[in-house]
């Protein structure tokens, strides 16, 4: 803490791995002797710059970029760009640490990292997001390569801003170098089902959780929060299980729609038109929004928060505890405080942490890396069969490592203890670097 003063998050995902990996340390004597945990505590590289734009009516604007390189042990730094206002390094910072054991978790030969900035896409044109895009790249493309470190999107940033960065990266170094960036368009290199991994990833991992249970999704009543690209996908992918989804939310409020929240309509809402929440019951006139609510009132079986982190609480624990929610899965990260896990525990809710359930997302864009690097593209169904094995084996490791340290069912356990393992023995391979 005196090391990294403010960063909260960050103290808050180091606290919730250190917890998990104490009997890890204690079988392995040979870690301390190294310091691993020093090490893998402490980034490799920390970047931080300016990023000057110029707005639609020409008036200059300052930005701070950020790109956290935490952990190569495994592979190139590999993780998301935030655009949003709340960016900060120590946000910056629990994504990327949260990233390294995810990554390795995934089985994928990738390192961890993050990045992004306080710059607000909300409310901004088109070519102002692109200006802000192009400023940014002008300065982290000295950073970034295929064999060096490969960011994607992630709040704030989709599909649209990617392909901004990417034409940038390209003009500026005069390479096509498609692995540079995932999340590309399928015009340029981008892969099949990269858009939907992160939700459909996270839902797979519920049905595994059910399925280890002798349930499944069918017929469950699902709360999913957001309603940006995890939460539509997850979204889309309870419906095709047979769940019901019937709220999600954005930061202004959540929409009720006990019929089933219609996902080409919130698609349309938020993918093509940018619209806020409440636009949907002007369509689905039997819905109800709710503004400055917390979505977690609506009773549910399986909860799938897909917003920001800290997003469930206490109170919101309990909300979801005394509506008889089941399991919680983390399609965000960290959306779940350390009073809602302990609460979640205390009750006998089944909880999955995001480094395990999210990791549906970087795992495809592993896959897209693999396919740019041989020139090759993978059809729709091949995608999603490669992304439904890779979450099945994910639930499988972190079942098995929560059997092995004498604690079954906590995945959480799980998730941290094997993801650390990896990076932790290809750190001691490498010697003290
Ligand atoms: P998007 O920007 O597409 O959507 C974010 C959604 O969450 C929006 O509905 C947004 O509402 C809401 N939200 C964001 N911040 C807040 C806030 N402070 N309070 C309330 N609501 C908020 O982002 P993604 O869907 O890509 O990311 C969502 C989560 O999933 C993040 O935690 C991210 O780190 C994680 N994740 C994403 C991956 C990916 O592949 N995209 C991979 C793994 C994890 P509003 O529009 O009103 O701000």
């Amino acid at each position: 803490v005196r090391r990294n003063p403010g960063e909260s998050e960050f103290h808050q995902a180091v606290h919730e791995v250190l917890e998990s990996v104490v009997p890890v340390l204690d079988r392995h004597p040979e870690y301390a002797d190294v310091k691993i945990i020093e090490r893998i505590c402490e980034p490799e590289r920390q970047i931080i710059f300016r990023v000057p734009w110029e707005d639609d009516r020409g008036e200059v604007h300052i930005n701070r970029g950020f790109r956290v390189e935490f952990n190569s042990a495994l592979g190139p730094f590999k993780g998301g760009l935030r655009f949003h206002p709340s960016v900060y390094l120590g946000i910056v910072k629990f994504l990327g640490f949260e990233q390294v054991f995810k990554n390795a978790l995934s089985g994928m030969p990738i390192g961890g990292g993050k990045g992004g900035s306080d710059f607000d896409p909300k409310g901004r044109s088109d070519r102002e997001v692109m200006r802000f895009c192009q400023s940014f790249m002008t300065e982290l493309y000295r950073h970034i390569g295929e064999y060096t470190d490969v960011p994607a999107g992630d709040i704030g940033v989709g599909g649209r801003e990617i392909g901004y960065l990417f034409g940038q990266y390209k003009r500026i170094t005069n390479r096509y170098e498609s692995a540079v960036l995932t999340g590309k368009g399928l015009s340029y290199g981008g892969a099949q089902v990269r858009r939907e991994a992160t939700g459909y990833g996270a839902v797979f991992f519920a049905e595994e959780m059910l399925r280890a249970v002798h349930d499944s999704l069918e017929g469950k009543r699902v709360v999913v929060s957001g309603s940006g690209n995890v939460a539509i996908y997850a979204i889309e992918k309870v419906h095709q299980l047979g769940g019901v989804v019937v709220a999600c939310s954005d930061s202004s409020g959540y929409v009720h729609d006990d019929k089933g929240i219609d996902v080409e309509l919130l698609k349309d809402l938020k993918e093509v038109r940018r619209a806020r929440i409440d636009a949907y019951v002007g369509r689905r006139p039997h819905a109800r929004f709710v503004a400055d609510r917390s979505v977690w009132e609506v009773p549910c079986q399986v909860a799938v928060p897909c917003a920001t982190q800290n997003e469930i609480g206490a109170a919101e624990a309990k909300a979801l505890i005394s509506g008889n929610c089941m399991i919680v899965v983390e399609g965000a990260n960290m959306p779940a405080g350390p009073e809602a896990i302990r609460a979640f525990a205390e009750a006998g809710v089944r909880f999955a942490p995001g480094k395990a359930a999210n990791a549906g997302g970087v795992a495809a864009s592993a896959l897209e890396m693999q396919q740019n690097a041989s020139r090759d593209s993978w059809t729709f169904e091949f995608s999603e069969q490669r992304l439904r094995d890779i979450m099945g084996d994910i639930h499988r490791r972190c079942y098995a490592t929560a059997e092995e340290y004498g604690m079954p069912g906590n995945y959480v356990a799980g998730a941290n203890i094997d993801g650390f393992r990896r990076v932790a023995e290809a750190m001691l391979a490498h010697g003290l670097i």
